[in-house]
């Protein structure tokens, strides 16, 4: 680890101060991903603000149809709101099973978002529900925030304060996990919403995506035989050790299917 300076912020005001005076100063929340980020070298910040404690960025609450839930609010807090599971269940259940028991107390919604981890669970959720994402200058709509491996709308010091996410008619997210880390090989966000149907796939590609056939299948019929016989183009999927482009495509289509039976409540 290269040696840096530590700064716990007072308020969303102080820490987005601190920021805007260095461009080489990170935002910490969980840190379950900077921290081990920090411990290979693979990042050198001059500072870390620590975000924790902050209210501005904590709280969960509906407003009329829209979720709205804190940057630094955890993963097991969301899975365990009774309010997230009254009003977005499928939320709940995508963070109850992000990681192990040690990530989900540590690691924030806000981070993880931030982070745009291409294996990420959220973002598929913040994508397929359209979600704003509130951060301490603008709001970005989650079409405008993703923009590939690890890459986002955030410039440099812009902190996620929320996320707000419109309430869908019905929503469901079903993931294949990477066995060791949690992670999704593959996971889909199928939303049903007033302006139609939305399918976020990640964990499959080099970041999150939208699945345009799905949604227009799914549009003339919501079944999950609609996209039985689709297939989502390999060609730019990820390829490793862990599974072909070909496989990713196939547990891609298996994982919407599997929303879709859900959300039909035939699982
Ligand atoms: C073993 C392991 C297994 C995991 N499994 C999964 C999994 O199955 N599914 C999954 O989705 N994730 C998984 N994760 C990731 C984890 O869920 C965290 O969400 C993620 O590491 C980042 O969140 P954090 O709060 O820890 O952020 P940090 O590590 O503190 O920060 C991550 C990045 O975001 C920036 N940042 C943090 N907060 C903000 C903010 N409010 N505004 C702007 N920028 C910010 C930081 O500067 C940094 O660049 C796993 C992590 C580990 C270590």
């Amino acid at each position: 680890m290269y040696a840096f300076q530590y700064r716990k912020a007072k308020t969303l005001k102080e820490a987005g101060e601190l920021l805007a005076r260095d461009d080489e100063a990170k935002p910490l929340s969980g840190g379950m991903t900077l921290i081990p980020t920090l411990k290979a070298r693979l990042a050198q910040p001059t500072q870390l603000i620590d975000l924790n404690g902050l209210s501005e960025l904590s709280g969960i609450e509906v407003k009329g149809d829209v979720l709205s839930i804190g940057a630094a609010t955890r993963h097991q807090e969301v899975a365990n709101s009774k309010v997230v599971r009254d009003a977005l269940p499928a939320l709940s259940s995508l963070a109850s099973h992000i990681g192990d028991p040690q990530v989900r107390n540590r690691g924030t919604l806000g981070g993880s978002v931030a982070n745009n981890d291409p294996a990420a669970d959220y973002p598929s959720a913040v994508l397929g529900l359209n979600a704003k994402v509130i951060t301490n200058k603008r709001e970005i709509a989650a079409d405008d925030f993703f923009q590939g491996m690890f890459a986002t709308a955030l410039e440099p010091g812009e902190i996620i304060v929320r996320i707000a996410f419109p309430l869908p008619e019905k929503a469901a997210y079903a993931k294949f996990a990477h066995p060791a880390t949690g992670y999704a090989m593959a996971g889909v966000f199928v939303a049903q919403t007033a302006d139609g149907i939305r399918v976020a796939v990640t964990g499959a590609g080099p970041g999150v995506f939208r699945w345009t056939d799905a949604e227009q299948a799914l549009t003339k019929k919501m079944d999950a035989a609609a996209i039985e016989q689709l297939t989502l183009a390999a060609d730019d999927l990820n390829e490793d050790m862990h599974g072909s482009r070909e496989y990713r495509a196939q547990l891609a289509k298996v994982m919407a299917m599997r929303a879709v039976a859900a959300i039909a409540g035939k699982n």
